[in-house]
């Protein structure tokens, strides 16, 4: 990772020194809040505020045993951090990663309290995590271990407390197992709005029209409400996807109705490209049958060097976090980098694509979809209603249309980035919550 030197790293520097913490340059979370707190100094946020957001509330970390289909025992470490609930419960999804740490699930956390006040949303942020292979192991142990999890989560998640959902290597499948097992425990006079526990549920148990697509659907109303304003017309643009899981290929198959032309995509596979246009619906269903990109045959293999280097209108990371660094920055040529995937670009990489002329749209507005629809999904288990996807759609787009504006407005307003103004945006409102409530005691 980058060595950080951009006045957010300062910001964070400054206020870990004070608290007397450990303090690390090349960690995420350190790079993530330094950003965060820089946007906190360009509001004049009161110092208080800024030591309360430097760390999450809670940190839970659990380890699961579980006997595998051949009789051994293996043990799963899951993690789910709580970083501010002032506005509401406690919302962010559940990653199954092999390689994934406290410190990135701290950061995405972090960044969903973020998210969640900048769409104005009635929830706080959190993120949880297990550390599995979830492709290496079978259906039956997947489902052993995320009941487990469940479990040992206990009364730490709750549907007015902490609300999970899916995220990287999670779906609706787990969310049905995660919600029948805390239903389980639930008391009888509760079991019905027990569903609540989690959002990202198959339709015919509680799960809401339009939440799968919803990531990607809320990242086209925002580049329908911001690209006009900069001359780029949706409808003949070409893109690239880093990762075609959930996020990516709904963004692409969407983008693609739109009359846009997907060119090239990297996964943990590899990467392709096609000069006529990656048709996307073939795409998904090829890694869906496949898992991976590598082999389409309507498009030719490329290296990732050359992946990088394909001139695109917008360039698009749905998959981890970090995978646009410096020297990738180097090699990108594209007029708009679209930040679907959570923390997608480093400190450093954003500075030099903006000093190249390239807009940054950063992920804590363009990945709202989904958690947007989680809540209209929460919401509709609240009040026995069933939402057609029409309906879900509309009030999608008020609501991606309304954070745009939003952004773009306190961009004017505070002359910074878009990234600065999304997150002054959203401590706006966590500010003006907390100047009501006060700090207890
Ligand atoms: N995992 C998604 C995100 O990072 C959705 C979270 C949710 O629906 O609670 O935004």
């Amino acid at each position: 990772m980058d060595k950080c030197d951009t006045p957010a790293c300062q910001s964070a520097r400054e206020i870990f020194e004070e608290l007397e913490e450990y303090y690390d340059d090349h960690n995420l979370y350190f790079q993530t809040i330094g950003s965060v707190l820089e946007a906190a100094s360009l509001l004049e946020m009161p110092h208080q505020l800024k030591l309360i957001l430097s760390q999450p509330k809670n940190e839970v970390m659990v380890h699961c045993p579980v006997q595998m289909d051949d009789g051994t025992w293996q043990l799963f470490k899951g993690y789910r951090v709580q970083h501010n609930n002032v506005l509401g419960p406690y919302k962010g999804g559940i990653r199954y990663h092999e390689e994934v740490k406290l410190d990135e699930v701290k950061t995405l956390a972090l960044l969903m309290t973020m998210k969640c006040a900048l769409a104005r949303l009635p929830y706080g942020g959190a993120k949880g995590a297990l550390k599995i292979n979830p492709r290496s192991v079978s259906q039956k142990e997947l489902e052993r271990v995320t009941r487990r999890l469940t479990a040992a989560l206990g009364n730490n998640i709750g549907p007015d407390y902490d609300i999970p959902a899916p995220d990287v290597g999670t779906n609706a499948q787990t969310m049905a197992w995660m919600a029948d097992t805390y239903i389980n425990f639930a008391e009888s006079s509760t079991k019905v709005t027990a569903r609540g526990i989690v959002t990202g549920k198959p339709l015919e148990f509680g799960g809401s029209a339009g939440r799968e697509k919803a990531t990607g659907q809320g990242l086209v109303y925002v580049l329908e409400t911001l690209l006009p304003g900069i001359g780029i017309d949706l409808s003949a643009q070409s893109f690239s996807l880093i990762g075609y899981g959930n996020v990516g290929s709904w963004t692409a198959r969407l983008l693609q109705a739109k009359g846009s032309e997907l060119r090239a995509v990297l996964d943990h596979t590899g990467a392709i490209f096609s000069e006529a246009g990656i048709n996307a619906e073939k795409l998904a269903t090829y890694v869906q049958e496949t898992g991976g990109v590598t082999g389409y045959p309507d498009a030719q293999k490329i290296s990732e060097d050359e992946f990088y280097s394909t001139p695109v209108d917008l360039f698009i990371p749905a998959a981890l976090e970090q995978m646009v660094d410096l020297e990738h920055a180097k090699k990108i040529q594209c007029r708009v980098l679209v930040e679907a995937a959570n923390a997608p670009t480093t400190p450093n990489a954003e500075r030099h694509l903006l000093d190249k002329g390239i807009e940054v749209l950063p992920a804590i507005l363009c990945n709202a979809g989904g958690v947007t629809v989680s809540y209209f999904e929460w919401k509709q288990n609240r009040q026995s209603e069933t939402w057609d996807e029409t309906l879900v759609d509309k009030r999608l787009k008020k609501v991606m249309r309304r954070s745009a504006e939003l952004v773009l407005e306190t961009a004017v307003e505070l002359d910074c980035n878009m990234r600065m103004a999304s997150y002054a945006a959203a401590l706006k409102r966590i500010g003006k919550v907390y100047a009501m409530r006060g700090v207890f005691p």
